[in-house]
């Protein structure tokens, strides 16, 4: 056995960029082959296999790949052993429920008796076991939000991000099942040098997370704020303050969560702070 971690990410579909944008931000490069299903890393010890993001939960959990990228959803509807490791913030969406925009709909009781077609089988019968509903799945590989104009189902089970699609098929959103995220997920059944590998590799996902998470800032502040300014700023340990070439002001510098940023930004207005610059961060490492 090779002694390189082995990688499943998705081949082509909506994980593929923002895991390959992920891994580069790593410092991994790889060159997505024409045909191949594998590729190997650059600057590091990393092995890629490109599959259907379906197949990603059974190569992990049969230890053929020792680590995947893959949606949540899909994990879960496979049920596999797998450990879940770390979510990666993007491909956020749900899956949900939808009927027809005429449904007069009011909780989960109205999905008695009803066709329901997904290609979330076991979320969906999981969904009505938990909420007591009786009703029938027709399980349908792609093209869901069709079935009900089409007169295969009353309602949909599907991913849905911005909601446009259900609208622009004439639904609309009644349940949410799950809300779902890309994750990195391991094999249960790694050896020692193949987990020295992974923490490596997490090491460098967190730092990249965490840096998309913050905001570098700088900006001009009268002395006589400087107290007040510096409480508003949490910075990783404190702000940095150096003194201006003109008298009486100074430079604060901090890093400051992406979440927070407007209020910060605007009470910070407020106690004198001028001259104001943002900048992204592209790693941190605490
Ligand atoms: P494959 O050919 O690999 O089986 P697929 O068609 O099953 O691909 P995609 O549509 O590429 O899957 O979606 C991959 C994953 O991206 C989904 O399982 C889900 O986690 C997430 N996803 C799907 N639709 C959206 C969306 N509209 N917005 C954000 N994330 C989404
Ligand atoms: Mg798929």
């Amino acid at each position: 056995m090779s002694n390189r971690l082995r990688l499943a990410i998705q081949k082509g579909g909506r994980l593929s960029e923002s895991t390959t944008d992920l891994l580069a931000a790593c410092g991994i490069k790889i060159s997505k082959p024409d045909r191949k299903l594998r590729a190997l890393a650059e600057h590091f010890d990393l092995e890629v296999l490109f599959l259907r993001d379906d197949d990603i939960p059974g190569y992990v959990a049969d230890g053929v790949a020792d680590v995947g990228i893959v949606g949540e959803n899909v994990i879960l509807e496979k049920g596999k052993t797998v450990e879940t490791l770390d979510q990666l913030g993007f491909a956020k969406c749900r899956l949900a429920i939808a009927l027809p925009r005429t449904f007069s709909y009011s909780s989960a009781q109205d999905l008695n008796d009803l066709h329901i077609a997904t290609s979330y089988p076991g979320l969906l019968q999981h969904f009505f076991d938990d909420n007591g509903v009786q009703a029938t799945i027709h399980e349908i590989s792609g093209s869901v939000e069709i079935a009900p104009g089409i007169g295969l189902a009353d309602g949909i089970c599907d991913i849905v991000s911005s909601g446009s699609t259900l609208i622009s098929n004439g639904l609309k959103e009644v349940e949410t099942v799950l809300k779902s995220q890309a994750v990195l997920i391991a094999s249960p059944q790694l050896s020692e040098e193949k987990k020295q590998l992974l923490d490596r590799l997490r090491f460098r996902i967190q730092s990249v997370m965490k840096a998309k998470q913050h905001r570098y800032i700088l900006m001009n502040v009268p002395n006589t704020s400087l107290d007040v300014v510096t409480d508003i700023l949490p910075g990783m340990k404190a702000p940095t303050v150096m003194p201006l070439v003109k008298e009486g002001w100074s430079s604060v510098h901090s890093v400051i969560p992406e979440h927070a940023f407007w209020n910060v930004i605007e009470s910070l207005k407020e106690a004198g702070a001028e001259g104001m610059l943002v900048v992204p961060i592209e790693k941190m490492v605490l």
